[in-house]
C-alpha cells in the first residue's frame, strides 16, 4: 500500500538548504509503518532534495559555495527566465531521495539530515512524501 503526505516549506533566501528531517520523521511515525520505504520528492525545477551532514552547518555552507562556484548565477545561459543556474543546480542535486524505514524509524545515519535545497528563492515549496509499506508475506526481520 502507499500513502502520500505533503510538507509546505517557505524558503527565505535565493539559495539555501532547509532541514526537513523532523517533519519527514514525524509524518513517517504517523503512518505507523514498521518496515518500508519513504520517498521524498519535490515537484519543482529549481529546487531539489538531498541527504547530507546535519550536525555541522559548515558542510551546508561548503556544498552551496561549491555549487555556486561550479554553476555561477550568470554565465553562458540562454533561458529567458534568467534562472538557468537554479535549473542546473536542481538537476545536479536531484528531485528525490528514498529512505528505508526500519523498526518504525527512518534509517538515517547519526549525521544525516534530509534537506530541501532551494536554488531560486525565496518561494513556497511543496515536498511530497510517499510511503510504501513493506514486510507483506511475514518475512520481515
Ligand atoms: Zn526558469
Amino acid at each position: 500500500m502507499t500513502m502520500t503526505r505533503h510538507i509546505n516549506v517557505k524558503s527565505a533566501r535565493r539559495i539555501e538548504m532547509l532541514d526537513i528531517t523532523a517533519e519527514v520523521a514525524a509524518i513517517a511515525a504517523e503512518t505507523g509503518i514498521d518496515e518500508g520505504l519513504c520517498h521524498v520528492y519535490v515537484p519543482h525545477t529549481t529546487a531539489a532534495v538531498t541527504i547530507n551532514e546535519g550536525a555541522d552547518p559548515s558542510v551546508r555552507r561548503d556544498i552551496l559555495a561549491t555549487l555556486n562556484r561550479l554553476v555561477p548565477e550568470t554565465g553562458d545561459y540562454t533561458h529567458a527566465e534568467r534562472n538557468s543556474d537554479a535549473h542546473i543546480k536542481a538537476t545536479l542535486v536531484g528531485s528525490s531521495v528514498s529512505i528505508p524505514i526500519e523498526a518504525g524509524k527512518l534509517a538515517l545515519g547519526s549525521w544525516q539530515s534530509v534537506y530541501l535545497c532551494e536554488f531560486d528563492g525565496p518561494r513556497h515549496r511543496r515536498v511530497h512524501v510517499n510511503f510504501i509499506r513493506g514486510g507483506e508475506g511475514g518475512h520481515g526481520h
